[in-house]
């Protein structure tokens, strides 16, 4: 098993408390504490280069964030004010994406203890999101000649805005999201299938709808590796989601989704995504089911 951990802190945390940056230090230590892990399973990541950076975000985009110079519209957008220490987590979450899904490829799963950051465009960040993790580590296996077919299966309650742009006209990387329909991005983009859900849904029907997406994904795009983004803030007591998903509802997607693709021997790469309950228990607790459930079903 591999996992990836970032020792990079945003400290103090950001003005706006909605982000809780302490759940990627809880995560593992809860990990090791259940015995889910081992402290040989962890890694820091080294940063990514950057040219492979370039193979999806542009060059201008990418020396603003490199030299610091967003403006503060950008900043505001993104929602960190911007810092060499910011740049220095993402570029180290980017590669921890990549080593992730190397480890998957030979492996069958990894994790990144962070990731997920799909609001991040080519050309700009926003939410919270400077690199797109998932995009960086797709367009790296394709470059690289490692896969020839991606699939992203994200969960987040936000639409993958920025993943969907990126892979919009490149068909090796299949995007799919499925999201609170009035949630943030409030100007979706188009993925390749979106599955847009009403305020307040619960456990049955929305387990209902993945059951029924995962075989129609797996048996449609046949992909070399899945990228999945397991947001945990569909819980119904996230603070941003508008959904009304409990944490065994919660579990039982992610238990879906390692067995749909199990059956197929599918590698799987799993980034955090989003959780913004207000207890940060139910954040971690819920995380980390999300890793005991892959590692139980991948046998690892
Ligand atoms: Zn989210």
């Amino acid at each position: 098993m591999k996992i990836a951990f970032h020792d990079v802190y945003i400290h103090p945390l950001p003005p706006d408390h909605r982000f809780p940056m302490v759940k990627y230090e809880l995560i593992p230590q809860q990990l090791l504490r259940e015995g889910v892990i081992t402290a040989e399973d962890i890694f820091t990541p080294e940063p990514v280069e950057e040219e492979v950076i370039l193979l999806t975000h542009t060059r201008e985009y990418w020396k603003k964030l490199r030299d610091q110079e967003l403006s503060y519209r950008e900043q505001r957008s993104i929602g960190f004010v911007q810092s060499p220490l910011l740049t220095q987590r993402e570029i180290t979450i980017a590669q921890g994406t990549i080593d992730i899904s190397s480890h998957a490829l030979e492996n069958g799963l990894g994790f990144n203890v962070a990731g997920g950051t799909h609001h991040a465009f080519a050309d700009k960040g926003e939410g919270f999101c400077l690199l797109n993790d998932i995009g960086v580590a797709a367009n790296y296996l394709l470059d690289k000649q490692k896969i020839s077919q991606a699939l992203v299966i994200d969960l987040d309650v936000h639409q993958g805005n920025g993943t969907a742009a990126i892979f919009e006209n490149n068909a090796s990387v299949y995007t799919f999201s499925m999201h609170g329909a009035h949630n943030y991005p409030f100007h979706k983009e188009r993925s390749d299938w979106d599955v847009p859900l009403p305020d307040g849904i619960t456990d049955g029907a929305y387990l209902q709808q993945l059951r029924t997406a995962l075989p129609i994904l797996v048996n449609k795009v046949r992909p070399d590796i899945v990228y999945y983004l397991s947001g945990v803030d569909i819980l119904e007591t996230d603070k941003l989601g508008k959904l009304k998903i409990t944490p065994d509802g919660c579990l039982e997607r992610d238990r879906l989704v390692f067995d749909a693709l199990k059956r197929h021997d599918i590698p799987v790469a799993v980034v955090m995504g989003g959780g913004y309950s207000p207890r940060v228990k139910d954040v971690v607790d819920a995380h980390c089911k999300t890793f005991s459930a892959g590692i139980d079903i991948y046998g690892q």
